[in-house]
């Protein structure tokens, strides 16, 4: 069977017990990075093997590994942070196992949306997961997308693009749309600002942006609310 492990995005605490004895009790963990890994392995004491496993040999490996589980060897799938799948590789795993009517597991855990949306103070209730929006080709059109939904939605983006993006965001939603960027979660200078979008960059301009970054966007219903019912 296939375990899916989501591990910490920051804070190494943020590991559950089951994970932790999963990761032990399994015959191989395959890795995004099997440094990145080894590090955690390290600070638990696990000393079960690593095999690489990522964005660049996933379409090769994926029939293999899947024919390993088929044959009874038990295996974990861990990204360098969160939870596999979710803007990391392991969809191709998990479907290639599904697909062979193989068990997966995936253990509830980190990931980076879930905090930066409840944080946010956006309604939670509806909301659409849009990850990395696509550097060039296409980008604008996912944009004035996002920006019609009804619901919040929610973006992984670089520091180095954050201003960017909100400019783009400002264009698409209009300057007074209300966003959340939350940056370094769960890590010593976590910062969580919900504001306009143009106070968002009048903000950001307005030093160094450091570290890991989710967006959170109001739906475009919920601009249409009396001010009291939204934030
Ligand atoms: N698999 C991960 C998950 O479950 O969230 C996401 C991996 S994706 C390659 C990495 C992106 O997730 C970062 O660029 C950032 O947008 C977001 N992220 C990861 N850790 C974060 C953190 N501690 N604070 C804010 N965003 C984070």
């Amino acid at each position: 069977m296939l375990f899916v492990v989501p591990t910490p995005i920051g804070n190494l605490e943020d590991i559950t017990l089951r994970a932790l004895r999963i990761l032990k009790e399994v015959s191989v963990v395959y890795a995004e990075d099997t440094r990145t890994t080894r590090r955690l392995f390290d600070h638990y004491g696990i000393t079960t093997p690593l095999r690489a496993f990522h964005a660049h040999n996933e379409h090769t490996v994926v029939e293999r590994i899947a024919d390993e589980i088929g044959a009874g060897t038990t295996v974990a799938l861990v990204s360098d942070a969160g939870t596999p799948a979710i803007s990391d590789p392991g969809f191709l795993l998990v479907r290639a196992c599904v697909r062979r009517d193989i068990r997966v597991e995936c253990l509830p855990g980190a990931t980076a949306f879930v905090p930066a949306l409840v944080a946010s103070g956006l309604p939670s209730d509806s909301f659409h997961f849009d990850g990395f929006l696509p550097h060039k080709k296409g980008r604008q059109t996912r944009l004035r997308y996002l920006a019609s939904l009804p619901h919040t939605f929610i973006l992984y983006e670089s520091p180095y693009r954050l201003i960017k993006c909100l400019e783009e965001l400002e264009i698409v939603c209009g300057v007074d749309r209300v966003a959340c960027v939350a940056r370094e979660l769960s890590k010593k200078f976590e910062e969580v600002k919900t504001a306009t979008l143009a106070e968002l960059k009048t903000h950001f301009s307005a030093k160094e942006i450091k570290g890991e970054i989710v967006v959170v966007v109001q739906g475009a219903e919920e601009v249409k609310k009396p001010k009291k019912e939204s934030l």
